[in-house]
């Protein structure tokens, strides 16, 4: 049984560990709490479909149980009073708000007022990120400067259940290209029997193929959660001759990242699952700072990725700007990035160490009740926890599989009003993101299901 931590803690402060009066002390002694009043919670009556589960009418005007920051972060309401503040300088200053700007956001530079934040949360140095674009688009930008086959070195390495969208980024660089993909692509799986990869399985395929050109991976994999050993697979790859970019969807304002100490050449991220930024919000690119003064190295150019000080000179000559600036294509839309900027004040606020340290504690919380309270399933074999045991290797999602009834428990739990996502054939995904969810959205979620389950499975 995992997650010893958690029953010591109940003992040492004298409580049953399925109790409400423990997950109650928890969120007391919780320094981060006060975080979840920065963000708006929907109504169980705006969640729960047409057939709600409550005790009392009452009930459905209660926040809802939101733990899908996996797929979409809650709103900050601070996000809400930038973009008002930013409708108000459009309103009033017109173009001029581009240099002129009432609140000191002016839209030239607006990538310079995320750019500090954003890099702290990813583990990086100012000048080797950027606010750009969305993911996949630039998972493509990223292909284009950072794969470079050769005769001799040509290939790229995924998961072979890799997210579809960088599946297909691939495979159509590869086409692109004139690479049969057959032929291109290699992709490595879990072992027989297995839900997640092993990094040694990884690193043996890297060192056995002498022509991958490129190695990408997720930092967090969307559907089993694993949390890859990013830095020794981003060293052995490297050392094997190869390129490592990493998408960070899943990874960034989840876990520990150092992307410029672990030499990570590129990575991408979008910016509304655990960086609460609202849907389709800018996303995010890291490049490192080996390639910060590298003008020579192929890209997808466009006018805003030009040094600023030449850039309304409109010269035809790119001169492109230091670091990620400089691949840039469009001026940022202002609404996003101030969206961004909103959310990543809270992360500044939290810091990332000490998000981590709770976001271990709430998932293993999670994970012990899933396999105490739901005992009986679990030895039935009705579902199964996917995500590693070693939260070195987790972040803050576990993702359960249902062999059978998966969508019925997932109806049971939004009827509930428990917001999670599932993901087909079988899993149902629920991530207490630190920021916003408490020990008491854990005990609720687990409590859910076991009144579910022992409908479903009777
Ligand atoms: C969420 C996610 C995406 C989504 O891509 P968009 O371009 O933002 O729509 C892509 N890749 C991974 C791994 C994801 O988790």
């Amino acid at each position: 049984m995992p997650s010893n931590t958690i029953q010591e803690l109940a003992k040492s402060l004298g409580y049953d560990l399925l109790s409400v009066d423990f997950a109650n002390a928890l969120d007391k002694q919780d320094k981060l709490a006060h975080f979840r009043d920065e963000f708006a919670i929907p109504i169980r009556r705006q969640v729960s479909g047409d057939h709600p589960v409550v005790a009392n009418e009452s009930d459905l005007d209660e926040p809802c149980t939101y733990l899908c920051g996996n797929s979409l972060g809650l709103m900050p309401k601070r996000a809400r009073k930038l973009v008002e503040q930013e409708f108000d300088a459009w309103a009033q200053c017109g173009v001029e708000g581009h240099w002129n700007h009432p609140y000191n956001r002016p839209w030239a530079v607006i990538d310079e007022a995320v750019k500090d934040s954003l890099a702290r949360v990813v583990g990086a140095k100012p000048i080797e990120v950027s606010p750009m674009n969305t993911l996949t688009a630039n998972v493509h930008f990223m292909l284009v400067s950072f794969y470079r086959p050769t005769d001799t070195r040509f290939k790229i390495l995924i998961e072979s259940k890799a997210f579809p969208s960088d599946h297909y980024a691939v495979v159509s660089h590869l086409h692109s290209r004139g690479i049969d993909p057959a032929v291109g692509l290699i992709t490595v799986s879990p072992r027989e029997g297995e839900s997640t990869l092993r990094t040694e399985d990884i690193i043996d395929v890297i060192q056995k193929n002498n022509d991958i050109a490129l190695v990408m991976l997720s930092g967090v994999q969307y559907y089993t959660g694993q949390y890859f050993e990013m830095e020794k697979i981003t060293k052995a790859a490297h050392d094997a001759g190869c390129m490592v970019g990493w998408d960070l969807a899943h990874a960034v304002g989840n876990v520990p990242l150092k992307l410029h100490d672990w030499n990570v050449d590129f990575a991408c991220w979008c910016s509304y699952k655990y960086l609460n930024s609202g849907p389709g919000a800018i996303a995010g690119t890291f490049i490192h700072e080996k390639y910060a003064h590298d003008s020579t190295r192929p890209r997808y150019a466009g006018w805003w990725g030009n040094e600023k000080s030449t850039r309304f000179e409109m010269a035809p000559e790119f001169r492109p700007s230091e670091g990620a600036a400089g691949y840039q294509l469009s001026n940022p839309s202002i609404f996003p990035t101030t969206c961004l900027l909103g959310s990543l004040q809270l992360f500044d606020e939290a810091g990332m160490d000490q998000l981590r340290a709770k976001s271990v504690l709430l998932t293993s919380y999670l994970e012990t009740l899933l396999l105490t309270v739901l005992k009986d399933h679990q030895e039935a074999g009705h579902f199964r926890i996917l995500t590693p045991v070693d939260p070195e290797q987790r972040g803050c999602q576990l993702s359960l599989e249902f062999p059978e009834k998966m969508l019925q428990v997932f109806a049971a739990l939004q009827a509930r009003g428990v917001v999670c996502d599932e993901r087909k054939p079988t899993v149902i995904r629920i991530s207490p993101a630190p920021l916003y969810n408490s020990f008491n959205d854990v005990l609720r979620v687990v409590t859910c299901l076991k009144e579910a389950m022992n409908e479903i499975f009777k």
